[in-house]
């Protein structure tokens, strides 16, 4: 099996600055994912919250962050990881792709997109429902789209969208977005984009090839509708990607993994970083804070094991 002083899960904007700051600390590391670096930055167009850059889009950041995180010598490599052996002074990572040992594993395992759960969601996965309006917004030039929710990747994907199709249609269950003020103002002043309010999508419809709606309800009148669309993208939030943890007795009772402010989790040698931490705020500068903490924390903790391990002997 081979050994490395870190094992970063997780490739995103937190795995990789992990990965920089254990590398850079001198300590070998090799970076695991199960898709290609950058993670959720590889789903958005224009990123306008990361300083240093007035407006980039998530590929190329993703690109510039990867070439920068393994600078160092971290070493990246695919892995389905499926779960972590806790042995005191190493840990072993088991991944459908074989197993590797450690002293510190940093999780930046970040989160997927939440289903709205309604009939046809999964029917017309693939054909007209989407999760990921710059991978498929093409699809729907000069058509009309719905974006189902009403929090930052809704709004902002509305604002993406609206540059390809003919009109968004963005269904919110409130009669409030949680959208930041910014991109709410911005979407309220594009005229290719409607809300419409205290609304639930009840139903995607579709014919038998593809997307031809969405049937409502009205929360607060009880009256049904129908919207026309060729598309359907659905924003209704993020689950914690922390089923292979869940042993390790780290996590929530929602499945976010609980740190204190160095990134340490419950367990001694494990930290997490970015989404997939209990936290408030989840952007690409709080993810790249935690991982700079956690590479930190993570050659203390080594430091610490080898000070003991040579005080016992
Ligand atoms: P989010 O902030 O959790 O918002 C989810 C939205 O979907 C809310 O409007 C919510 O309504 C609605 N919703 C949830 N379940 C629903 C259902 N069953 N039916 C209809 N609507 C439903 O999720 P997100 O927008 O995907 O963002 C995830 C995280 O990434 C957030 O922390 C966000 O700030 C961050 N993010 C940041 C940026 C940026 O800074 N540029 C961009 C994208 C994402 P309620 O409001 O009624 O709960």
């Amino acid at each position: 099996m081979k050994n490395y002083d870190v094992i970063v899960i997780g490739a995103g904007p937190g795995g990789m600055t992990g990965a920089l700051y254990a590398s850079r600390a001198n300590l070998s590391v090799l970076m695991l994912d199960r898709g290609i670096y950058g993670g959720q930055m590889n789903n958005t167009a224009a990123i306008e919250n990361y300083p240093g850059f007035k407006s980039v889009l998530g590929p190329d950041l993703a690109k510039d962050m990867y070439d920068g995180s393994t600078q160092f010598g971290a070493e990246f490599a695919y892995g389905n990881v499926e779960s972590i052996e806790d042995h005191g002074d190493h840990k072993v990572v088991k991944t459908d792709d074989g197993d590797y040992s450690a002293g510190a594993v940093l999780i930046a395992s970040g989160s997927e997109y939440k289903k709205l759960g309604v009939p046809g969601e999964n029917e017309f996965g693939g054909r007209g429902v989407s999760y990921c309006a710059v991978c498929d917004g093409a699809f729907f030039k000069n058509r009309e789209v719905v974006v189902v929710g009403g929090g930052d990747s809704a709004v902002e994907e509305s604002l993406y969208l609206a540059g390809i199709v003919s009109k968004v249609t963005v269904v919110v269950r409130r009669d409030q977005l949680r959208a930041q003020k910014v991109i709410q103002d911005r979407a309220f002043a594009n005229d290719k984009i409607e809300f419409v309010w205290n609304t639930n999508v009840t139903e995607v419809l579709g014919d038998e090839m593809k997307v031809t709606g969405v049937a409502t309800k009205n929360n607060q009148t009880g009256e049904t509708g129908e919207i026309a669309a060729s598309g359907v993208f659905i924003y209704v939030g993020n689950l914690p990607m922390t089923d292979a943890f869940t042993d390790l007795g780290i996590t929530d009772d929602k499945g976010w993994i609980k740190t204190d402010d160095r990134m340490a989790t419950a367990v001694p040698g494990i930290f997490a970083i970015g989404d997939v931490r209990q936290k408030t705020l989840r952007q690409i500068t709080t993810a790249v804070g935690d991982g700079g903490i956690a590479g930190q924390e993570a050659f203390s903790f080594l430091e610490d094991l080898k000070a003991k391990a040579a005080s016992a002997q």
